[in-house]
């Protein structure tokens, strides 16, 4: 970590305290370059699953809502898509001792500093000029060394060449992409916002810790702004400009899940799925090692892939125009409003 945070301390411009690109832009401080496939967009887009067929492709590790490791398996314990608690998962157990062991008030740190300079609110001023370098003054060469240093440590430990992470958070996808020597591609996940929202209100058991027996839910009302600004942050942060991007619809994926991987990992310039992974309806998912996400990561062997459209007759027609109302600009710019 030494040279590390040398590294981060060189790139500071020293009269003005913001990072300024060194020569070296392009290569992570632990020598080797890291490819992040990062899944942006909002919560509950089906995310998960996407994340853990990529990672069956040789080469790639699911490494699920790498966001949240620093809480959730350090500071609370959960468990890894393997089953074991993240901290005694073969896999994360080596990374943890490759960053050096980090205990709760560090990884309480690194929760605080991504919270306060990435949050929804910070994206116009990330997506202005000179946004990178705020970002990177915002967040602190701690923060920053730490990040690099973990992303680097996944990706020596797994031995992948390409990493793919569900965060999700746009704010917190442009800090990882922004970080020296990280190559990031970007799948934007959209969902139906009446699907997230039904998803959102469904009560479902959270098994990756003891200590919360269900899944966080939230209203209609409060779900729709919240799928806006992240949808629209993820297509300010990354649409435009050198980040490779692909947009895929959920429902798409659920319907023709092949086909619609296959188009994104073209156009993001990545291999195609080989065969066997998806076949008739269902994909077969060895055992991945993710931090957080839906509870369908614990899932191996054959899992079935199909279009849950339950909502369109679950959902309460209130809560159903309550979403339509204050998502119609996007539903009808994702081509959600003829369904
Ligand atoms: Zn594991």
């Amino acid at each position: 970590m030494a040279n590390s945070r040398a590294h981060w301390r060189d790139r500071m411009n020293t009269e003005t305290g913001e990072s300024v690109p060194n020569e070296d832009s392009g290569r992570h401080p632990h020598g080797t370059n890291v490819r992040v496939l990062y899944i942006a967009g909002a919560g509950r887009s089906g995310s998960t699953i996407v994340d853990n067929i990529l990672g069956q492709i040789p080469g790639f590790f699911s490494a699920g809502e790498i966001a949240y490791f620093w809480q959730r398996f350090i500071v609370e314990r959960r468990r890894c898509g393997c089953g074991e608690v993240g901290t005694n998962c073969p896999v994360w157990s080596k990374i943890l001792t490759q960053i050096g062991s980090p205990g709760p008030d560090i990884a309480s740190a690194m929760v605080s500093a991504a919270r306060s300079a990435t949050r929804i609110r910070h994206v116009p001023s990330m997506v202005a000029p000179g946004g990178a370098n705020r970002l990177h003054a915002a967040l602190g060469t701690q923060y920053l060394d730490r990040l690099s240093g973990l992303y680097g440590a996944i990706r020596e430990t797994s031995g992948s060449r390409v990493i793919v992470d569900s965060s999700k958070f746009p704010g917190y996808g442009k800090a990882v992409s922004s970080l020296d020597g990280v190559d990031m591609s970007v799948i934007h996940l959209v969902r139906d916002p009446r699907a997230v929202a039904y998803s959102w209100l469904r009560q479902k058991p959270q098994p990756d810790t003891d200590s919360r027996s269900h899944m966080m839910q939230r209203r209609a009302r409060t779900v729709a702004p919240r799928w806006m600004t992240a949808n629209i942050a993820a297509e300010a942060l990354f649409s435009r400009g050198n980040t490779p991007y692909a947009r895929v619809r959920y429902e798409d994926f659920a319907a023709e899940p092949r086909k619609t991987l296959d188009n994104a990992l073209q156009r993001l310039g990545l291999e195609q799925l080989p065969t066997g992974i998806i076949a008739d309806g269902h994909a077969e998912l060895d055992t991945t090692h993710t931090v957080s996400g839906n509870p369908s990561r614990f899932s191996t062997g054959r899992v079935a892939l199909r279009v849950d459209d339950e909502w369109r007759s679950a959902l309460k027609p209130k809560d159903s125009r309550v979403v339509t109302s204050l998502t119609f600009p996007l539903l009808a710019r994702y081509g959600y409003l003829s369904g």
